[in-house]
């Protein structure tokens, strides 16, 4: 699989614009491979549980220049580790999340990581994250949560729709993120999208997208 790998992040470079951010999503994913893509030119990479990041983290010190990016779902005993960890968090799914996100903020003297906020643009029982419609009354209350630093929305889709309902999908995030930056009185605007992983990401840039993350399209398939 190794030495593959430089080749694919080479091609999908040649075909993203080169304003998209591409993240290399390396659960389960040795730490020589992630050389091998830092030295293809990744600098943002994206774990989704904190001990596994946590670990390649250490072996990988002498790479000072990663931006390290949190894609797991954010539990409340792992929130400050989050914190101390990474440069973004892609994850904030509820408002519970934020307030505790902000509380440690004020008592951690950290510079505050990016922060996204998960949407579902469409039902899905499997996945975690804001429905569009609580998502907008939370907006208030995220507001108030002065150590936040709100950067975007993140989304992941359920599988297997079709192309039409994927760009639906990735659409309606886009129009929420324009419909969020036109309220008065908010601290925050949505600058970034991070939507499109290896299965939807061309749909995902067309619809607006700042960062995708990819994961078996550049290291391969994972083991189940
Ligand atoms: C695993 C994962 C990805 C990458 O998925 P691929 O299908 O391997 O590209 C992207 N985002 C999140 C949140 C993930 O957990």
């Amino acid at each position: 699989m190794t030495g593959n790998i430089t080749k694919r992040i080479q091609e999908i470079q040649e075909t993203i614009p080169s304003t998209v951010r591409l993240i290399a999503v390396t659960k389960t994913v040795s730490t020589e491979a992630i050389r091998e893509a830092y030295e293809a030119g990744i600098r943002d990479f994206g774990e989704n549980k904190i001990q596994e990041a946590l670990a390649k983290q250490e072996k990988l010190q002498d790479l000072n220049d990663i931006t390290w990016h949190f894609l797991g779902h954010l539990q409340s005993n792992k929130v400050k580790q989050a914190l101390l960890h990474f440069h973004w968090i892609h994850t904030c799914d509820r408002v519970k999340i934020a307030q505790r996100l902000n509380r440690l903020l004020g008592e951690l003297e950290i510079t505050p990581p990016n922060l996204l906020l998960q949407v579902k643009p469409l039902k899905d029982p499997n996945k975690y994250g804001w429905e569009i419609p609580e998502l907008l009354e939370a907006l208030p209350t995220l507001n108030e949560y002065q150590h936040l630093k709100i950067k975007g929305l993140m989304t992941i889709l359920p599988l297997n729709q079709s192309t039409e309902e994927t760009q639906a999908a990735f659409t309606k995030v886009r129009d929420l993120g324009q419909k969020i930056n036109i309220q008065k009185d908010l601290s925050f605007t949505i600058e970034e999208l991070s939507m499109g992983m290896s299965a939807d990401y061309p749909i995902a840039i067309e619809a607006g997208a700042t960062m995708i993350r990819l994961g078996r399209t550049i290291f391969g398939e994972r083991p189940h």
